[in-house]
């Protein structure tokens, strides 16, 4: 037996130990820098990974910059090879971070119930080591991964883990763990926030960014200013709003680009920021220049999936409300795509484990929760095809008049047949109406006209506005004597009073054509020629189309 103060094996031990001590430190040092130097973080990964001892320790850290770079796929693959290691090895420490990465991992994809299951073990993990940092990181994410359903209940994890990383430093100020401090603090903001109660929700708010200021964890930091921002926005401190997003760009390193992606891709902390930009333009009432901030959206690289959908929406949103319907229409469309395509994979994810746990209790679980994201999903899926058909709706229709636009005219005029017709209907000499009452009586009098117009037709014909003093009228199943009788009747309606208002009396110009098969894009056409003779034989008249008008020249 080797006496304990045996000089060799006391230095042995000691070069070992120390040595051992040496990695593992610079190993712990890598996990904190995590928020702190992201970019030492990853060189230490680089030179970590072909050490078969550090590999999964490695491997845990590598997936925390993927996920925070926004490569979910990436990240659970590298944490998922680290976990079997960890768990082969009984490094319980790391594995313990191994399962916040997997549960944090799982949330995101939509597995709700993975997730708690994976914290639960992570929280006996911890309480067991003693470890206060990821025992207050599994309450904090316990909170978000309920937050969704039960904001008040995800409110009191978020606070637990809050109260607990106080007790550990000086409380309102200096905090050993300042990037997980600063994360809890900023969810409770959020939620207070949320619910109205401003006062709370800005002291937290502050407190999250000293705390995230001590952990320079500049990738959360777009988290604090989003919540500034709102509040600086409800206090109608619009200039201290974009100051501090200016500020932020200054801390990320980034410039803002509001303008478009030209240069390198935008990270996601900067998406953050256009994002939180965009939303503050869009409440100071200045629709064009928030769609400046999202411009760019569609060259985005690597948008997060769960961030996608509220990018999207925010766009749509302000499209719409600066009068843009059909980009709001096809905004809200690829909307409708990514949030169909996650949904169907959250939902095949959730299938494949209901087939794996057939039997078992947690099946039944599954089958509950299952069911509410489908809940969830057709409750989705009905508000937004009700945001379609109204969008469909106000991209299809002219503001002015209330009649269908030329996008509507389009569509209906591809579906008639042959001895369907088309009129084109043009005010006589309108130039001299806005000459001489003004641009705003010149409305009037096209709104009314267009009533006119309307009033003047059956149930089964439409009118439309071609765009300036010009209208359309699609009508079925017609002869040329029917034709003539109804663009008569048209003439005749709109010249029938004068328009209230200006008090003038306007006439029209009418030229009809009848198709002679099925989708004649010809026949508009053949209207504008017949119409064209209409003006030139003194105007206020209706000329059918003619054979000839077939070929020839449009005139201009
Ligand atoms: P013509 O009998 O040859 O058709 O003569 P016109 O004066 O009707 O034709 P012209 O094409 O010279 O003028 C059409 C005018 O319609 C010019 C334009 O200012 C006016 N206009 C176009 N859209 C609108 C609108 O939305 N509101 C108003 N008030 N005027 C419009
Ligand atoms: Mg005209
Ligand atoms: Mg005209």
């Amino acid at each position: 037996m080797r006496p304990l103060y045996d000089p060799l094996f006391i230095l042995g031990s000691v070069t070992f130990s120390d040595r051992r001590t040496d990695s593992d430190r610079r190993a712990e040092g890598a996990w904190a820098a995590r928020f702190t130097d992201p970019a030492g973080a990853g060189a230490w990964v680089q030179a970590s990974l072909p050490d078969p001892a550090l590999r999964p320790c490695a491997q845990v850290v590598l997936a925390f910059l993927r996920w925070r770079a926004g490569e979910l796929v990436s990240a659970l693959d590298q944490v998922m090879q680290a976990e079997a290691t960890l768990r082969e090895r009984g490094n319980e420490r790391w594995l313990a971070r191994a399962l916040s990465m997997l549960a944090v991992l799982a949330g995101e994809s939509g597995q709700a119930e993975r997730a708690l299951r994976l914290l639960q073990e992570q929280l006996e993990l911890v309480r067991r080591l003693g470890d206060v940092e990821m025992q207050a990181s599994a309450y904090n994410d316990f909170g978000v991964q309920i937050g969704w359903d039960d904001p008040e209940r995800a409110l009191t994890y978020y606070q637990r883990a809050f109260d607990l990383l106080e007790e550990q430093g000086v409380p309102g100020g200096a905090s050993p763990y300042p990037g997980i401090h600063g994360i809890a603090a900023l969810n409770i903001a959020e939620i207070h926030l949320l619910r109205g109660r401003d006062a709370a929700g800005e002291a937290m708010t502050d407190r999250g960014g000293d705390l995230l200021e001590q952990a320079r964890a500049w990738t959360f930091w777009p988290g604090y200013v989003t919540l500034r921002v709102k509040l600086l926005s409800r206090q109608g401190r619009l200039d201290d709003a974009r100051e501090l997003i200016r500020d932020a760009f200054a801390r990320l390193g980034e410039p803002p680009r509001p303008d478009g992606p030209a240069g390198p891709p935008l990270t996601e902390p900067a998406q953050l920021l256009h994002a939180a930009a965009a939303h503050l333009e869009f409440e100071a009432g200045d629709p064009r220049r928030a769609l400046e901030w999202l411009g760019g959206l569609e060259d985005w690289p690597n948008v997060r999936p769960e961030l996608l959908p509220e990018f999207l929406d925010l766009r749509a949103r302000i499209e719409a409300a600066g009068g843009d319907h059909a980009a709001a229409y096809r905004t809200a469309r690829q909307l409708l795509a990514v949030t169909e395509a996650r949904h169907a994979a959250e939902r095949d994810t959730q299938i494949k484990q209901l087939e794996v746990l057939h039997r078992t209790e947690l099946a039944v679980q599954q089958s509950h929760e299952a069911q509410r994201a489908a809940q969830h999903l057709r409750e989705h899926l009905r508000e937004l095809q009700a945001l379609r058909g109204q969008l469909e709706k106000l991209s299809s229709t002219d503001d002015l008049t209330g009649l269908g636009n030329r996008r509507q005219f389009e569509q209906h005029r591809a579906q008639l047949e042959a001895g369907d017709a088309v009129l084109l209907i043009d005010i006589d000499h309108f130039k001299r109406v806005n000459d001489t009452y003004g641009h705003a009586a010149g409305d009037v009098t096209l709104q009314v006209v267009a009533r006119r117009v309307r009033s003047a037709l059956r149930r089964s014909d439409r009118a439309y506005r071609h765009g300036g003093e010009e209208f359309t009228v699609l009508l079925r199943g017609v002869g040329e004597t029917f034709l003539l009788e109804v663009s008569e009747r048209i003439r005749q309606a709109v010249s029938a009073g004068p328009v209230p208002g200006p008090d003038v009396t306007v006439t029209v110009s009418i030229g009809a054509a009848i198709l002679t098969g099925v989708n004649d894009a010809g026949a508009l056409e053949r209207a504008d020629r017949a119409l064209y003779r209409a003006k030139q034989q003194g105007r206020d008249r209706t000329c059918l189309a003619r054979p000839e008008d077939a070929a020839g020249p449009v005139p201009g």
